[in-house]
């Protein structure tokens, strides 16, 4: 066993003990801190000044009480969070989440996550992440901005342009955007468009913030693809979840010739061979806030599974984009079985570490969220500068802009999984090129 093996090895031990209820974080820490000894085992110096230690460790945990009235006049309670986790590279920044299942496991992971794949957009920004476990689902309007506007009567003190720059994920769009900025506005007396991203452009946001996840992501693949010799036109691809991510991969996988025929929610899975008609979709979800067993009623042919397993339907590309730990080892196999060739991830965490074994086995090539999707956070880093010099772009001069942040991310990730051994291997190389330069920058900063 190397010396820096043994090292992680007791440092992850440590982090275990440490944070022992917290599985989803445990996950994600093991992700990335197995891809690294190859670059410690030529930098020890960052395992004599504790980096892993550090790193692991938020910079600031805030939770808090989000007490507000549902339209009944009833008193409800959650609990709301913001983990802010490594300022190294700039402020905090990182989405919001606001499903039932959120607690400080979740958000911690997605935290750290966020850090490494802020690190490799190239844009000066830190990484943190936060939300509650309110369901947006069913609510009216008045009752997500009553809730939004109590949440943020709390987090404002917490924000800024240069301190903490929130924006959207799970359960959180443009509609929650708006009353949480609304709300901040008010209360700080300040039109200070730079505190929170994924505003409606209208009022400050930038065109391709809503598309870019979805879109980064299929740019994303199309690298994969073109590294492998093949190409994305014609190809047959599934993508869980319909919702803000899964939603625009469609979109733009449809755009680049590819044939998505299936998509899903958390009520079941819609196979549509003739290809997914995406205007049904947003219909259903974008305007109706409905479910997608509905797309059965209104496409000829196509066939709804309650509880499905998406996974287990024949592809070449599978696009995992709705929540953590959706595709397992079962899936896995279906998917190498079935011939599929790339995985890429355009929800965070959302593939098991088995199931990446599976996959890595079965020699598909495998897109970690951190650089697959990158694309909504490099979005909104564009947004940020946007509202910084109170200039706007235009949509394609945005998306071209996405387009290369995606290309150099892939480069990136390809070149440094050569360089440290295990060439095709992007976990490795997404998280060894992340860790590098937040690992370098936490040094020059000094131990803080
Ligand atoms: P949305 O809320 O818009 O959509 C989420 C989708 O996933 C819905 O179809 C939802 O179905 C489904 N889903 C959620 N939870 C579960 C579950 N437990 N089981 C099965 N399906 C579920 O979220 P986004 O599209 O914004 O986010 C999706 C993923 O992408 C998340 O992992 C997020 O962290 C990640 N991501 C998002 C970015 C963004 O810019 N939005 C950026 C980078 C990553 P249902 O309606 O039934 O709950």
């Amino acid at each position: 066993m190397r010396k820096s093996d043994e090292n992680l090895s007791r440092i992850i031990k440590q982090i275990e003990e440490k944070n022992r209820a917290e599985k989803e974080f445990l996950q994600s820490v093991r992700e990335v801190y197995n891809s690294l000894p190859p670059f410690l085992e030529q930098h020890p110096e960052y395992l004599d000044k504790k980096i892993l230690e550090r790193i692991a460790e938020p910079e600031r945990q805030i939770m808090f009480r989000v007490p507000w009235q549902d339209d009944s006049g009833e008193v409800l309670v959650n609990r709301g969070y913001r983990v802010e986790f490594n300022s190294a590279l700039g402020p905090y920044k990182g989405g919001l989440r606001f499903h039932p299942s959120v607690n400080l496991s979740i958000v911690k992971f997605l935290g750290f996550e966020q850090i490494f794949k802020n690190a490799l957009t190239g844009k000066p920004i830190g990484g943190g992440k936060g939300g509650s476990d309110f369901d947006p689902k069913g609510k009216s309007d008045d009752e997500v901005m009553r809730f939004c506007q109590s949440f943020m009567t709390e987090l404002y003190r917490h924000l800024g342009e240069n301190r903490d720059i929130p924006a959207g994920d799970i359960g959180v769009g443009t509609r929650e955007i708006g009353f949480m900025f609304g709300q901040y506005k008010r209360i700080v007396n300040q039109y200070e468009s730079g505190m929170i991203t994924g505003k409606d452009p209208e009022w400050g946001g930038t065109l391709v913030r809503n598309e870019a996840t979805g879109y980064g992501l299929i740019y994303f693949v199309k690298e994969m693809m073109e590294e492998k010799g093949e190409e994305l036109e014609g190809k047959t691809v599934l993508v869980s979840g319909s919702g803000n991510v899964a939603i625009y991969a469609i979109e733009k996988a449809q755009q680049l010739g590819a044939n998505v025929v299936a998509c899903s929610d958390s009520g079941g899975v819609i196979y549509d061979e003739n290809g997914i008609n995406l205007e049904v979709v947003k219909q259903i979800k974008e305007v109706e806030r409905g479910r997608i067993k509905e797309y059965k009623e209104r496409v000829d042919g196509a066939e709804y599974k309650d509880g499905g397993n998406i996974w287990e339907i024949p592809c070449d590309i599978a696009l995992p984009c709705a929540t953590q730990n959706e595709l397992q080892e079962e899936g896995a196999h279906k998917l190498a079985e079935n011939g599929c060739t790339v995985v890429a991830e355009g929800a965070n965490m959302p593939v098991t570490l088995d199931a990446i074994d599976i996959l890595h086995d079965a020699d598909i090539a495998f897109g970690p969220g951190k650089a697959a999707n990158a694309g909504g956070v490099a979005v909104s880093a564009l947004e940020m500068h946007q509202n910084a010099s109170r200039d706007a772009l235009t949509f394609d001069e945005t998306e071209s802009r996405l387009v290369q942040i995606m290309k150099t991310i892939h480069t990136n990730c390809y070149e440094t999984a050569e360089e440290y051994g295990t060439p095709g291997n992007y976990i490795h190389g997404a998280n060894i090129a992340g860790f590098k330069k937040v690992a370098r920058s936490m040094d020059a900063l000094g131990v803080i």
